[in-house]
This record gives structure tokens, C-alpha cells and sequence, in this order.
């Protein structure tokens, strides 16, 4: 059978207006059977911020998940997540989704605390243990650009199932989008997600994951395919999907999908959705590829990469992105605890400071 995304317009966070389309959703996408079943949602938490930045997974949207889960008779849910910068104590009070576990009775469970080992055909990895405990694994990204990968949903969001800074650890083996692209469909590959269902009523667009701004795109997606999931939200916001390297490698491996022409869009007409106005990631180009690669060759011209700026004005000298640097690239100034120096010779190019920057105080240029 060809894999189903189903989409709807939803223009706003009320639960009450949001289950019913989940309903919807679900039964046409033939989602597994939930009743005395345990289900983890992985909701996306890069870092615990404001709901109406779009950073995180809205509260109300997970809300309206829970309850709608409730509703099919689950016998008991978990929410998780392990931001790169916060310790086990965490708890995600400021985007709100502590408030809606407390509400709604799910359990909140920081996926640092326990970890077994995932062997990738790359390599070993440490993933939190609850999600071979459970019956289902619920995967809930938030639709958002990413500086690196130049979006991200269904297929970056379990890269949060690896604890805190061992995410940005990953970065130091494999240096570029395309060798992490194919990462992150080992990692699916290893551990599919049962359902997905993504929050896209408000995106984020510009310079994501952390720093880009609100859209309002008014829609809710789900499949049980990420893949095809990612296709369709990718082409909603005007990228040719294979632009972004996860949906590349996912079609490479034919293993979810052998071609784009396969997936069948339920609930909209997609035509009618595509935006031209949203702010994505510049494709980067053959012939500017082809520069960089020259570029990294030549000392002198390595200085017109694509790199992290630090604005010392916007600085707040919290160290997030010295902690994050996966090749310890970033130091703060001796003399000046809000200016952090950066090291071209060491950087990597992977962008987790400015992820995970709280104040807007790096721009990727
Ligand atoms: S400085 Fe920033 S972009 Fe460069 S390697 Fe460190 S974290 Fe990555
Ligand atoms: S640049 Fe951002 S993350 Fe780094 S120390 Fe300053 S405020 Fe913190």
C-alpha cells in the first residue's frame, strides 16, 4: 500500500478544535491499535523556551495528543526529551509541556537518566532506554529550519532519543549534512517511530532550529511513514524535497519509499498550501559546493565559509555554545566574560552553537 500523509488546516492552538483533526488523521493513516498500550511521545525540546518562540513543540499540541490518546484507552503515557544543555533535573517548565504532563497525568521522563547502547552500521550510540520499554514510540517534531540540514521534522527529531551532549558529540565523527543525513536514517532504521504526528499551525522559519521566527502555516500532519512525512512538509514550505539530505538518503535506501511519486496526500490539496513567502535555508548550489570544497583548501579563503558570528552585544556569557562546540572550538574571551572567541582553524562547521545559543547572540553568515 502507497504510504498516506494526512494533512488538515488548523489555524490555532485549542485542544478542544485540535483532537478531532487527530481523530481524523489517524484513521485515515491507519495508526496502530492503542487501547492498553503504553506510548512514549517525543515531542521536540532543542531547549526549554516560550511556546509562542515556535522553538518547541507547542504544549497544546501535545495536550491534544495526550487526550486523544487517552481517548483510545492507552494504558499509560510518557513525554521525553534530553536538550544537549540541561542536567537530569530538567524539567520543561517554560514551554509549558511540564504544566500539560502535570494536567493531563502523563509521566515526564528525561531520557539522560537511562541509556542503553544502539549499534549503527556508523558506529555505536547511547539511546534512552524507555523506548524499548514501551509499546509505541510517538515521534512529535515541530515543522522548523535548521541551519545545517535545512529542515527539520519527523527524521532529525529522533536524534533527541540520544541524551543531552552526546548529540553534539556525533558531530566530531561525521562532518558534514550528507554524512549526518545518513546518520539519522541509520538511527530511523534502528528505532522507526510508530506515528508521527507534527505540529506545523505554527513553524518556524529563517534560522533555525533555535533562533529563527514564528509562521503560522496552519497545519497538522501525520503519517506512520517519516519519510513521506517529511517529503510533503518540505515541499509545503518550497524546497524541492530532495534538497534536504535526509529525504535524499531516506529514497536512496528504498526502504520506506522508491520514489517521491508514491506518496498519497489525504486531506488537502497540497497545491493550495505551498508556500512561497516562507524563509528556507539557501540551497547551497553545485558550483558553490564545488567553492567550498576549494575554499577549504586555501588557509586564506577558508575565512568566506559559512560560519558562526558572535555578536558581543546580544552576549549574555551563559557558555552554552563553548559547552556544546563538539571539537572545542569556542573559549570566552579572558578579559571579557560576554565575548566568545572562535577558533576557524578548529570549527567544524556543524552550527550546535548557534542551536543552542538562548539569546540570538550568533548568526550563521
Ligand atoms: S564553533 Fe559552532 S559551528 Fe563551529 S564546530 Fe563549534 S559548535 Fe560547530
Ligand atoms: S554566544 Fe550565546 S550561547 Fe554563547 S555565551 Fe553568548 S549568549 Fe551564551
Amino acid at each position: 500500500m502507497n504510504p498516506i500523509v494526512s494533512c488538515r488546516p488548523c489555524p490555532e492552538y485549542d485542544a478542544d478544535k485540535i483532537i478531532p483533526l487527530l481523530e481524523e488523521i489517524y484513521s485515515q493513516t491507519q495508526g496502530p491499535l492503542l487501547e492498553g498500550k503504553t506510548v512514549l511521545l517525543k515531542p521536540n525540546i532543542l531547549f526549554d523556551e516560550a511556546p509562542n518562540k515556535a522553538v518547541t513543540t507547542h504544549p497544546v499540541f501535545i495536550e491534544a495528543v495526550i487526550r486523544f490518546l487517552q481517548s483510545q484507552k492507552v494504558s499509560k503515557i510518557f513525554v521525553g526529551d534530553a536538550p544537549a544543555m540541561h542536567t537530569a533535573s530538567f524539567v520543561p517548565r517554560k514551554s509549558g509541556i511540564w504544566d500539560v504532563c502535570q494536567k493531563t497525568g502523563a509521566e515526564w521522563v528525561f531520557f539522560g537518566k537511562k541509556s542503553v547502547t544502539c549499534s549503527l552500521p556508523s558506529g555505536k550510540v547511547p539511546v534512552t532506554s524507555i523506548v524499548h520499554e514501551v509499546d509505541y514510540f510517538f515521534s512529535l517534531p515541530k515543522l522548523k529550519t535548521h541551519e545545517l540540514m535545512g529542515f527539520t521534522g519527523a527524521i532529525k527529531n529522533s536524534f533527541g532519543l540520544i541524551p543531552h551532549l552526546h548529540k553534539a558529540r556525533q558531530h566530531a565523527f561525521r562532518r558534514s549534512a550528507a554524512v549526518m543525513a545518513s546518520f539519522f536514517i541509520d538511527l530511523n532504521e534502528a528505532i522507526l517511530p510508530d506515528y508521527i504526528f507534527m505540529d506545523g499551525i505554527v513553524a518556524m522559519e529563517g534560522p533555525g532550529p533555535g533562533n529563527g521566527h514564528p509562521y503560522p502555516l496552519n497545519l497538522i500532519l501525520g503519517s506512520t511513514n517519516p519519510l513521506a512525512l517529511d517529503i510533503i512538509a518540505t515541499k509545503i514550505i518550497g524546497y524541492h524535497p530532495l534538497e534536504i539530505e535526509t529525504n535524499h538518503e531516506g529514497l536512496k535506501r528504498k526502504k520506506w519509499l522508491t520514489s517521491m511519486e508514491e506518496v498519497v496526500v489525504q486531506g488537502i490539496h497540497i497545491e493550495q498550501h505551498i508556500k512561497s513567502d516562507f524563509k528556507i535555508i539557501r540551497k547551497v548550489s553545485l558550483w558553490k559546493m564545488s567553492f567550498g570544497i576549494v575554499m577549504r583548501r586555501i588557509p586564506f579563503l577558508r575565512r568566506l565559509e559559512r560560519r558562526p558570528v558572535f555578536a558581543e552585544n546580544r552576549c549574555i556569557g551563559c557558555k552554552a555554545c563553548v559547552e556544546i562546540c563538539p571539537v572545542g572550538a569556542l573559549f570566552i574571551h579572558p578579559k571579557n566574560r560576554k565575548k566568545v572567541v572562535i577558533s576557524n582553524k578548529k570549527c567544524i562547521h556543524c552550527f550546535c552553537c548557534h542551536e543552542v545559543c538562548p539569546n540570538s547572540a550568533i548568526e550563521i553568515k
